[in-house]
């Protein structure tokens, strides 16, 4: 075994590594941006070697720097993670060349399965099952576009050296097939720098269900079952889960030995996945049709809902793409196997022959991740940025401990930057059934507190309410389809947001010890009743709360349409015991400027406290300016000087990370000048262009 290894990456995954490393008394390496001189990974690791800026092709992209400090070390392999490196065959060449171990498959494999074409070529060849298309090298648009009419519409357009959910395009009619190639290969062009597309059918109602392989360089070959991620948003991942809900034994074989083919086909060594799509069918019940694996809702009788799994649905399964490299979701795996995969990467690179054989492999219970990424799910998931300045995780208590786990590389008062991707952390929950591992999942969420950066956590919540998710009739259009009920929710109500403010405000203004919760009945104030207003600005609406102290030290809180008596205590532990409007709540308020942060265990919220005296003669001079949301790069403008333009209108397309965004038109007016050119750096509130309002 090595005694040594550099981790060539960051954040979570590198913490991940190391945590494992150290397990297996192996030393670590971490290497950093300048960003990243603090970071948790670097702390995670024996020795750490800068290695520039914080762009990523100054620092975890440039491999010539990674080698030297590998040398510099005396580090034996290279543990690339996932991202960065991790697919990238010169750079598993160049270790092996600097005489490195690349703890991943050979400089060969990697390059076999980089291009959605060829491996789809490759795999045709195997044997494996693939989505009917085109993956030829003749790129004539004709020929395309004859292609697709053939295939029959809708049909997928991808980038075949695509990737993260970039580069594709889906067309829906014969007439949009032309427009759609030019844009796809526009995005090809920029993105990855090679224009070639291939061209599949569309499939209806998909599931992503993905095989976790392994290989040794002893030629054996095994499947960690799999791991269903349809939930996507744009394409990635957002939850994922083990085993799939609906799967049989019979076609868990059947994946499992087509992913092993894949693999074997490319002399595949290390962990990898082969991704695939699954078409599900409706067909009609058949009788004397076997009864699929048990009930996906984990033992719900309830039927009125047409689920995989039932008698009715049919699933079909087609080669998609190979990731090689150690996957995000890789703890599902874990968690349902009981093994350690980046234990299996160590082992298999140093030499060692598979951990265990196919039968010794056996599915425990069932697995959900949570990606816990920095974005505002409301303005289209638009990334955020900015300071950790709360951050608490669901407390491991004892009975819980070996059933949630949180893979992360940040802390409190840490930077989430733009220069890296927005998952925060990873939430592993781990049940013997899908329901009791859905339980347990938002009970960790409601656990999570995060303030300073805009997460997507209320909106995971979200998604695990629903009657798709809970009863398992996942495909990836899944948020589509739900987006009634998980788009601007609001999990707790002005009349609970405005008394959990109230309450943190009359606490902080007794700083006096409260006791008990409750017990607090009188001496708040002996000079009558008196009456208060407190002005708030409640999703994106104004307004006010009054409260009255009772001449017997009671209060009475009208808000929200609610009115009644407001009680309130403080436990020691700082959490607040709020009751109000019929209802008792323990919270957790963490105030941030004017804004109270509320987190209750039914939800999340925040309400501002509006200054009126503050606010007096304040200005909002941002008349024509359009400025970056975010520090990002020009993609296109979609306008030019002159041009009239109507609210709403897209404008230009920025990119930031790795997300496209689109900036509108706040209101109908003509645009005056545009700031930059396509393909220039902006940094965050940097003005993009200059248009005037019409007038009203
Ligand atoms: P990437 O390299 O960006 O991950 P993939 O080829 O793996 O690209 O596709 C990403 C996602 O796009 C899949 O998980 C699935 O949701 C969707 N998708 C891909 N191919 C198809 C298809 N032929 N029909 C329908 N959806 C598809
Ligand atoms: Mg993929």
């Amino acid at each position: 075994m090595f005694k040594k290894i550099l981790i060539a990456n960051r954040g979570e995954i590198a913490c991940r590594v190391a945590a494992t490393a150290r397990r297996m008394a192996i030393r670590t390496v971490a290497v950093y941006s300048d960003a990243d001189a603090h970071a948790n990974h670097v702390r995670a690791c024996d020795e750490s070697v800068h290695l520039g800026g914080s762009a990523p092709k100054d620092s975890y992209l440039r491999w010539e720097k990674i080698l030297e400090a590998a040398k510099a070390t005396g580090a034996e392999a290279v543990h690339p993670g996932y991202g960065f490196l991790s697919e990238n065959e010169e750079f598993a060449q160049a270790c092996a060349d600097a005489g490195l171990v690349f703890i991943g498959p050979p400089p060969s494999a990697i390059k076999a399965m980089g291009l959605k074409a060829e491996s789809k070529q490759l795999m045709e060849k195997a044997g494996v099952p693939l989505v009917p298309g085109y993956h030829g090298h003749d790129q004539n648009p004709q020929l395309l576009q004859r292609e697709a009419d053939r295939i029959g519409y809708p049909v997928l357009i991808k980038a075949s050296a695509g990737g993260g959910g970039k580069g594709m395009r889906a067309v829906d009619k014969a007439e949009d097939f032309a427009a759609a190639l030019a844009s796809c290969q526009r995005e090809a062009i920029n993105s990855f720098g090679d224009d070639a597309v291939l061209i599949e059918k569309y499939v209806q109602r998909p599931r992503h269900i993905e095989i976790q392989v392994f290989g040794d360089t002893h030629g054996n070959y095994v499947y960690l079952f799999e791991r269903d991620c349809s939930v996507q948003r744009r394409h990635q991942k957002v939850l994922e889960e083990a085993p799939a809900p609906g799967m049989t034994e019979a076609m868990r074989k059947q994946m499992g030995e087509a992913a092993v083919a894949a693999a074997r086909a490319v002399n595949y060594v290390g962990a990898g996945t082969v991704e695939f799509i699954v078409e599900q069918r409706e067909t009609r019940a058949a009788p004397g049709r076997l009864k699929q694996a048990s009930a996906p809702s984990g033992g719900s009788e309830d039927t009125s809902v047409p689920s995989v799994g039932a008698d009715s649905v049919e699933m079909n399964f087609f080669f998609m793409e190979m990731n090689t490299r150690l996957q995000v979701e890789h703890p599902v795996t874990e968690a349902i196997t009981g093994q350690d995969l980046v234990e299996w990467q160590l082992r298999v690179a140093s030499g060692e022959t598979l951990p265990a054989k196919q039968a010794e492999l056996q599915i425990h219970g069932h697995a959900i991740e949570a990606r816990i990424c920095a974005e505002n799910p409301d303005n289209n998931f638009l990334p955020a940025t900015g300071t950790l300045r709360v951050y608490r995780k669901p407390q491991a208590t004892a009975f819980q401990r070996s059933r949630v786990r949180i893979d992360d590389g940040v802390r409190e008062g840490g930077e989430i930057s733009p220069f890296y991707d927005s998952m925060i952390a990873k939430l592993i929950v781990h049940g013997s059934t899908r329901a009791e591992a859905l339980a347990r999942l938002d009970a960790a969420l409601a656990q999570v507190q995060i303030v300073g950066v805009s997460t997507n956590v209320q909106f995971l919540r979200g998604i695990l309410a629903t009657e798709s998710f809970s009863k398992a009739n996942l495909d990836t259009a899944l948020i589509e389809r739900e987006r009634a009920v998980l788009f601007d929710r609001e999990p707790l109500g002005l009349p609970l947001a405005a008394a959990a403010a109230i309450t943190r405000t009359l606490i902080t203004e007794w700083p006096a010890k409260m006791p008990d919760p409750f017990a607090r009945r009188d001496g708040w104030r002996s000079l009558g009743e008196y009456r208060r207003h407190f002005d708030f600005e409640f999703r994106g609406a104004e307004q006010t709360a009054l409260l009255t102290y009772k001449r017997d030290g009671g209060l009475w809180l009208e808000a929200g349409g609610a009115e009644g008596p407001l009680v309130i205590g403080q436990f020691p532990s700082g959490e607040f015991e709020v009751e109000f409007a019929g209802t008792r709540q323990t919270l957790d308020v963490h105030v941030d400027g004017a804004t109270a942060h509320v987190f209750a265990s039914k939800g999340a919220t925040k309400i501002t406290a509006i200054d009126r005296l503050a606010h007096a003669g304040d200005t909002h001079a941002e008349g024509g300016r359009l400025t970056a949301p975010m520090p990002g790069k020009v993609v296109s403008f979609a306008v030019k000087a002159g041009d009239k333009v109507s609210r709403g209108q897209p404008l230009a397309v920025m990119e930031a990370m790795k997300m496209e965004h689109t900036i509108a038109a706040p209101a109908d007016g003509t645009v005056d000048e545009l700031m930059f050119a396509p393909g220039e750096q902006v940094a965050e509130g940097e003005e993009l262009l200059r248009m005037s309002a019409a007038a009203a």
